[in-house]
């Protein structure tokens, strides 16, 4: 079982949270249960790693994660398609956002079409999609 996170990696990823979702017009999860689990996960690796990786996926090796930028939160998901499979940053009411998801991604069957409330906020990295998709599937795996 983890150890706790310490306080200070508990307040800065409370700090990421707020600032991420007023960056992007998002909320957080209106279950607060689903908002703690998932801060508390990114605030473990943040001890565990020094940075907050994304706590809702599967890692071969966790350190060699931390060097590329994919699962670092706010991740390449998040930044590129304004999607968020941990359900952190999401809609007023709780769904995550699907509008610009490619083709195919599961998102589309799992939640179906949830559109954007703010689509002039947010998606820092839209421009950046085709290298950062290369990038990640250029990675060994
Ligand atoms: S899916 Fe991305 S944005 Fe959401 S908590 Fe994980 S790293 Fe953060």
């Amino acid at each position: 079982m983890k150890s706790e996170p310490t306080e200070k990696s508990m307040f800065r990823v409370e700090k990421l949270i707020a600032s991420y979702t007023k960056k992007s017009g998002t909320f957080t999860h209106p279950d607060k249960q689903v908002t703690d689990a998932v801060q508390l996960g990114l605030a473990q690796n943040l001890d565990e790693l020094g940075k907050p990786l994304c706590p809702c996926r599967f890692y071969p090796d966790k350190k060699a994660e931390v060097e590329h930028r994919t699962w670092i939160c706010p991740c390449d998901d998040m930044q590129i398609y304004k999607y968020c499979h941990c359900m952190l940053f999401v809609t007023e009411d709780g769904l995550p956002i699907t509008q610009y998801l490619p083709e195919g991604h599961e998102g589309h069957s799992i939640y179906g079409e949830v559109k954007d409330p703010t689509p002039e906020l947010g998606r820092p990295l839209q421009d950046k999609r085709e290298e950062r998709e290369k990038e990640r599937q250029d990675r060994p795996s």
